[in-house]
């Protein structure tokens, strides 16, 4: 038996597809597989999105661009990141797109100028007049799943600084401005964590009529009995008050369970059962209300376990635990359905 098993539901991302090309009411939907598409394998979600109607691909680096290239031969795909010179040359020969934000602009690949409207990070602070490489102008929202007066005048800048140039594709929205603000869409929308059916604000993303794709589950691997005064895992950071079942759980911090989720809540055959004491390398100790045999389930993320409370007890965002989550096949079984 796996120690666990990771469940991507290419169903589930294409209704995400759709529901985000309703959101975006005639705009193209850019599908983000950067980070192995936020851990849930970025082939099978580029090859999911771009059948349900994503009219490009964008990822964070060169190297990760190539490596679709093989598997999409004729897709859009824009690399968002910046490029060495080896990699523009590169990028070049594998007809990538490179977004430009600094410094001179390459020839002979398509560009997408990057505008700072905001963000404070990679982008130009002011549009010079693009050059014939220039197929679109860009910039990203800081706060779109936390401030809308600050959203809106990123959006109000964009939109001041690129009406000239509206003949090239202009694009700001991630997926909180896809799915929250109107003005954000432009030409088109690149969206990332709602794909994955995790929601950029961090609520339930049924709210968004979005659905996990991800699912995660294990197994007891053990129940023991701890009486009173015993402890489970380094630090005696659990100590049972009465008699008291635990179950041992064959995943820890190196599977991506991180250390900060003691306290958070998985399913076990079917019950609400809490993670306590420190979380290990390879296992976690869940309490348990009566002993339970060895290979019982245990849901850790999807089946209504969400994601989203477990970036909240973990101080974190759902975008850094899937993406953490490790996939390695000596560690965990993969599983792509189509449900
Ligand atoms: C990651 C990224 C996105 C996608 O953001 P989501 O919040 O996941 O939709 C969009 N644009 C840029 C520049 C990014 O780096």
């Amino acid at each position: 038996m796996h120690r666990s098993e990771l469940t991507v539901n290419l169903g589930a991302l294409r209704r995400n597809v759709r529901t985000l090309l309703r959101a975006l009411n005639g705009a193209e939907l850019w599908a983000v597989v950067k980070a192995d598409a936020y851990g849930h394998g970025a082939a099978d979600a580029a090859g999911a999105a771009l059948g349900a109607g994503a009219s490009a691909l964008c990822v964070a680096t060169v190297p990760e661009a190539l490596a679709l290239r093989r598997e999409f031969p004729a897709a859009r795909i824009l690399v968002m990141g910046p490029a060495g010179n080896r990699e523009v040359a590169q990028a070049r020969d594998a007809r990538l797109e490179l977004a430009v934000s600094s410094g001179e602009i390459p020839a002979g690949v398509r560009v997408h100028l990057k505008l700072d409207t905001g963000m404070g990070r990679w982008g130009l602070s002011e549009l010079p007049v693009p050059p014939v490489e220039v197929v679109g102008l860009m910039s990203h929202l800081a706060t779109a799943d936390t401030d809308a007066a600050y959203t809106e005048w990123q959006i109000e800048r964009f939109r001041a600084a690129t009406a000239p140039y509206s003949h090239l594709t202009r694009h700001i929205a991630n997926s909180a401005g896809a799915l929250r603000y109107p003005t954000s869409r432009f030409d088109a929308a690149r969206c990332g964590i709602a794909l994955y059916g995790l929601s950029p604000f961090g609520t339930d993303p049924s709210e968004d009529g979005l659905e996990p794709v991800l699912g995660w589950t294990s197994h007891v691997a053990q129940a023991r009995l701890l009486r009173a005064g015993e402890s489970t895992g380094y630090g005696r950071r659990y100590v049972a008050e009465r008699d008291t079942w635990i179950g041992i759980v064959p995943v820890g911090y190196a599977d991506g369970f991180r250390r900060d989720l003691t306290g958070t809540h998985v399913r076990v055959a079917g019950e609400l059962r809490q993670v306590v004491g420190t979380v290990s390398m390879d296992a976690i100790s869940v309490e348990l209300d009566r002993e339970l045999p060895p290979g019982a389930p245990v849901v850790l993320i999807g089946h209504g376990m969400l994601a989203e409370e477990h970036a909240r007890v973990a101080g974190t965002i759902t975008y850094e635990l899937v993406c953490g989550i490790n996939s390695d096949p000596t560690r965990t079984r993969r599983v792509v359905v189509d449900a």
